[in-house]
């Protein structure tokens, strides 16, 4: 309905860049970590990492239902780390310079990104700042034509290997929302330190880092939109981030229905396939209906940003609700696998753990509520 020729060659694309470059390679990857220069730099080339950005920056300028088709192919990817560590690079890091940097800065920062020639992270969550954003400690202070940033990030996807870090900081103690920059940290800056690579339970193949901050001198030309207001682009910023989570999460959570479908066809239980089991089929029904609904909310959201209208209680009520449906329907495939699904070599398995983190990450669910709750006048 929404998608012409064009949308469907992006798809083809898409899929084809899934089925040759991502999925062969992704149980090695799970072992380490993606190789996001080599990963990126490919996606560059074929222009799929600034697809609705300004062509003059690398971009292909094209509309959200283009985003949405290049996000919905990515969730085909068989470990969701990897359309993670792509996520940051297109939707969680770049936008705000898109939006808001100056010319230096997407001359400088943004175009590399888009080509795949750097690696980006975003640095918002601290050990002592995670829900409450605003909260955080690092500090960047004013010197002259410098900032000095000092203080730590936590949890960062993509830390390990980044060539700069997108990074929130505190300008000035004053309360309020007012008080932040947002900047673009090169991690080659002397005082950046990569302190730990973090062991998780999921997403196994993206690298995620504990950073420090040591008197890092950043050019004052680095900031992004002006000084206190960066908590403010930093929310913008996240709409972005929290809308990409939406296509993965139903697509994804799709082709574990559907690996589940084929094994319970042909494994037998009391001498019937599994399948034959109303329970099951009925709980498998459930869950479509339950996608069809996340799947029509989103295709709302794009409708909506195509009329340039705010979308931030449909992104976040969308981003709620992919949360939990992702992890219930992952449980409860798993659980249709039996024992073969409490295996690694099943990937359903990776799949549970990868999907435990939607709730979590990009703003927990708790806090999902509370913006809703807020916008909603309660
Ligand atoms: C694998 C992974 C990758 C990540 N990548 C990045 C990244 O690239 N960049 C980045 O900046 N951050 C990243 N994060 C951080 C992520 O966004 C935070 O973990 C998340 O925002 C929650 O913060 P927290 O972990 O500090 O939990 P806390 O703030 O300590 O909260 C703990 C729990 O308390 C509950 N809670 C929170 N607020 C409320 C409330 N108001 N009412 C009731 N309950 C509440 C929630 O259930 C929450 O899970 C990543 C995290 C993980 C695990």
């Amino acid at each position: 309905m929404y998608f012409n020729e064009d949308h469907n060659a992006l798809r083809a694309t898409v899929k084809r860049f899934v089925d040759k470059e991502i999925n062969p390679y992704v149980d090695d990857w799970e072992q380490s970590n993606v190789p996001l220069h080599d990963l990126f730099k490919k996606m560059g080339d074929l222009g799929l990492l600034g697809i609705t950005y300004d062509p003059k920056y690398g971009g292909q300028g094209l509309d959200y239902w283009f985003d949405l088709v290049f996000l919905e192919e990515l969730g085909h990817c068989k470990a969701d780390g990897v359309p993670m560590a792509i996520g940051v690079q297109t939707h969680m890091a770049t936008p705000a310079i898109h939006e808001f940097g100056s010319e230096y800065l997407k001359e400088t920062y943004l175009k590399p990104a888009v080509a795949g020639d750097m690696v980006t992270a975003i640095g918002v969550t601290e050990p002592e700042a995670g829900s409450d954003v605003a909260s955080l400690l690092t500090r960047a202070v004013k010197d002259g034509d410098s900032y000095v940033i000092n203080g730590s990030k936590r949890f960062i996807t993509n830390g390990c290997q980044a060539d700069y870090v997108t990074l929130l900081a505190r300008t000035s103690d004053d309360p309020g929302y007012h008080s932040f920059g947002l900047f673009v940290v090169p991690t080659k800056t002397p005082g950046f330190v990569v302190n730990k690579k973090l062991d998780k339970m999921g997403m196994r193949c993206s690298d995620t880092a504990e950073l420090f901050f040591d008197d890092m001198r950043i050019p004052a030309e680095n900031l992004i939109g002006e000084e206190g207001e960066g908590f403010i682009i930093q929310m913008k910023q996240f709409q972005h981030e929290r809308f990409y989570a939406l296509p993965g999460a139903y697509v994804s959570a799709r082709d574990m229905i559907d690996m589940t479908v084929e094994y319970i066809r042909q494994r037998k239980v009391f001498g019937k396939p599994l399948i034959a089991k109303q329970v099951l089929r009925h709980r498998l029904a459930e869950w479509v209906t339950q996608l069809e609904c996340l799947k029509q909310l989103t295709y709302h959201i794009v409708r909506m940003k195509m009329e340039g209208l705010d979308a931030t209680r449909e992104i976040t009520m969308g981003k709620l609700f992919a949360g939990d449906l992702v992890f219930n329907v992952a449980h409860g495939c798993l659980q249709m696998w039996g024992g073969m699904g409490y295996m690694n070599e099943t990937l359903i398995s990776r799949k549970f753990r990868d999907s435990r983190l939607l709730s979590i990450g990009g703003g927990a669910n708790e806090v999902m509520l509370e913006v809703i709750a807020k916008l909603e006048g309660f």
